[in-house]
């Protein structure tokens, strides 16, 4: 049995981790026109910038692992980062595409 297609569907998404999706952009461009117009909003759209990440990293977290079908990341509620090489809960590696 191999887990290829999803295991590359979560090395997919983690590399989306850190690029700016369109609400997190959007968020930013508001921000930078409330700075001119309604000061007291701007530090607002930055927060909200902030939730879209976050959101996505969480998502990316909590994408299930394709042989245990447990989050491969973590399944805590403060989600850190976007997991390790490895399943949190049956350690498989990332890299083992074939099992
Ligand atoms: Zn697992």
């Amino acid at each position: 049995m191999s887990f290829k297609k999803e295991i590359d569907e979560i090395l997919e998404a983690r590399k989306s981790d850190y690029t700016l999706s369109k609400p997190i952009i959007v968020s930013i461009v508001l921000g930078v026109i409330a700075e001119f117009i309604i000061p007291i909003l701007a530090p607002f759209f930055g927060i909200l910038a902030f939730v879209f990440f976050y959101r996505r990293r969480i998502a990316i977290a909590r994408m299930p692992c394709p042989r245990c079908k447990n989050p491969f990341g973590t399944k805590s509620n403060i989600v850190l980062g976007v997991g390790t090489s490895e399943c949190e809960t049956c350690k498989l590696s990332i890299y083992a595409k074939e099992l």
